[in-house]
């Protein structure tokens, strides 16, 4: 079976010479119709992120038809088109039980701790495969899960209809983050350096923030880049709420002081919790009231996986790759 895999920093390979994928009694086995590259999958290609074992097969964001299941699995998902939810949480510790999935310790995370999709054939649990309707459009499931980790964010956040938010950065999440917000009836303000990526963000019905735009009630940090966020903050309110969302380990670039006189509220958010964020966000495409589509740029070929990755970084949006044999 044919695999994209991973042998050294920036080497990757499609390998064809992968054992077949076994089903366990509760999972389903999947062949794979397409998979977004994102910033996660370009830090494990660049070495920036270890893996636990090289080869490794890369890549999260997938979804493909199901073609067999285990024992403990109705067969009537066989045929059906599923978009797979890449963090395999416990659903058992302490976490999982009080609906923070998204924190479980035990956490499956597909392509970081566990092997990636970008194979023909792999196994889900089946609760983590998500079946959709055949009639949606399938660049829609490429951008997929990206787009449910920015929802999750707006709806973690309690922003409403009618408000104003300053959205920092026009990458796949900054776009679906402003997407949401505009489907929610929100209004994104969106600073970005790229003018490509500004122009993006502006076409789906943002607007570019102008150099004196201030006094907003909410943030979005979505650079992942620390001073995105000391350069926005002159443009909060008192009173105003940061949800973060892109990462970085420099420490945030504001004191106590900052935060206790600004009376501001700082949130972080991590993905998604299973099962209600993934189902709910696919209540957004069937419908039709978002297109996640929009994040991407750049189809790519199986066979052709190995320049997708070289090339992403300059792509003003997101990559994807078709699964095999679908040219
Ligand atoms: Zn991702
Ligand atoms: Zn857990």
């Amino acid at each position: 079976m044919k695999a994209v895999v991973l042998t050294a920093p920036h080497r990757l390979t499609v390998a064809d010479d992968l054992p077949e994928p076994v089903p366990g009694p509760g999972e389903v086995v999947v062949a794979l119709e397409g998979l977004g590259v994102c910033g996660s999958d370009l830090s494990v290609h660049e070495g920036h992120r270890a893996v636990p074992a090289v080869p490794w097969v890369m890549g999260h964001e997938a979804f493909g038809r199901v073609v067999s299941t285990g024992s403990a699995v109705p067969a009537q998902i066989v045929g059906r088109r599923v978009v797979v939810e890449p963090n395999f949480a416990c659903l058992e510790c302490a976490d999982c039980r009080r609906g923070l999935t998204s924190a479980c310790p035990y956490r499956a995370i597909v392509g970081m701790n566990a092997p990636g999709l970008l194979a023909e054939r792999f196994t889900v649990p089946a609760p983590f495969a998500h079946v959709v309707p055949e009639e949606l459009d399938v660049r829609d499931l490429a951008a997929f899960e990206p787009y449910v980790v920015a929802r999750t964010a707006v709806k973690r956040s309690g922003i409403s209809k009618g408000e104003r938010a300053l959205v920092l950065g026009a990458g796949a999440q900054g776009l679906l983050l402003s997407q949401s917000l505009l489907a929610l009836g929100a209004e994104p303000v969106v600073v970005e350096l790229h003018p490509e990526r500004l122009a993006r963000a502006v076409a789906l019905g943002a607007t570019a923030a102008g150099d004196g735009d201030g006094g907003f009630l909410r943030l979005y940090e979505t650079t992942g880049a620390a001073p995105a966020l000391a350069a926005a903050l002159p443009r909060l309110a008192p009173g105003a709420t940061l949800t973060l969302v892109g990462l970085d380990t420099a420490p945030l670039p504001l004191t106590m002081d900052q935060v206790v006189r600004g009376l501001l509220t700082i949130q972080g958010s991590l993905i998604y919790d299973h099962p209600h964020d993934f189902r709910s966000a696919l209540d957004d495409i069937t419908s039709d009231r978002v297109h996640p589509s929009v994040a991407l740029t750049t189809r790519y070929a199986f066979e052709d996986a190995p320049r997708a990755f070289a090339e992403a970084r300059g792509q003003a949006g997101k990559t994807w790759i078709a699964g095999p044999g679908t040219g």
